[in-house]
């Protein structure tokens, strides 16, 4: 099955401009007949297995539909860095797409597209496979996006930012801050003890600070995250 896709993926040279490219992936999911039934029959008929696999592949698209582009964006550009992201568009809907071909989409040197696609490949975020090109007689990489690792890779940013504003918060509910006139530098108590309330930056008077507002503010952050992280 690989190879049938392979030569479907060169014979036809999708130019989809990054713009479409979103576009496309933001239509609805069309409906996809779950593979369960296939997968509680324990069916030997080659015929099956064929098809089984063919429809395993769809509920990772499944699931990408119901992410928003943005999301994966904030993986790709996270963990990567904002250059991989013409890589993560062109790759987002297609299969076993030649690297020449990313090369030539993303308008880069094989060489720099290369190494980009081995930082995708390095985070788990894409697999390739090597296959000789018959006329040219060299080894040809294949590149799929891995989108699961992706949802994987969101989810888990995901829950470490929640963690971290929860603790913010609480930083904030549980200690008393202290600045100067100045606004130099914002101090917990402990610091501001030891420092005998003078200002580290300017000396002046270090006065009670009234943090209400910001924990306001990272509530509503909060509440942000996680309303879009389920
Ligand atoms: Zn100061």
């Amino acid at each position: 099955m690989p190879k049938k896709s392979v030569s479907k993926t060169i014979k036809k040279p999708v130019k989809i401009s990054e713009k479409t490219t979103i576009k496309t992936s933001k239509k609805p999911a069309k409906k996809t007949s779950k593979p369960k039934a296939a997968s509680k029959k324990p069916a030997k008929v080659p015929k099956l297995k064929a098809e089984k696999q063919i429809e395993a592949k769809k509920p990772a698209k499944k699931i990408r539909n119901k992410l928003d582009d943005k999301m994966t964006e904030d993986v790709i550009s996270g963990v990567l860095g904002e250059e991989a992201l013409p890589i993560f568009y062109h790759l987002m809907d297609k299969e076993k797409v030649s690297e020449f071909e990313i090369a030539e989409a993303i308008k880069k040197d094989i060489h720099i597209t290369r190494s980009l696609l081995y930082r995708f490949f390095e985070h788990n975020l894409a697999t390739f496979i090597r296959r000789k090109d018959k006329q040219k007689g060299w080894y040809v990489c294949y590149w799929d996006f891995k989108q699961e690792e992706a949802i994987h890779l969101f989810r888990k940013m995901k829950k470490e930012r929640i963690e971290a504003l929860n603790q913010r918060i609480e930083r904030e509910k549980t200690n008393d801050f202290y600045m100067c006139r100045n606004a130099c530098k914002r101090v917990d108590f402990d610091r501001a003890f030891q420092i005998q309330f003078k200002c580290p930056e300017c000396g002046d008077l270090l006065n009670p600070l009234d943090n209400s507002r910001t924990i306001e503010f990272l509530g509503d952050k909060l509440n942000e995250l996680k309303k879009d992280s389920n």
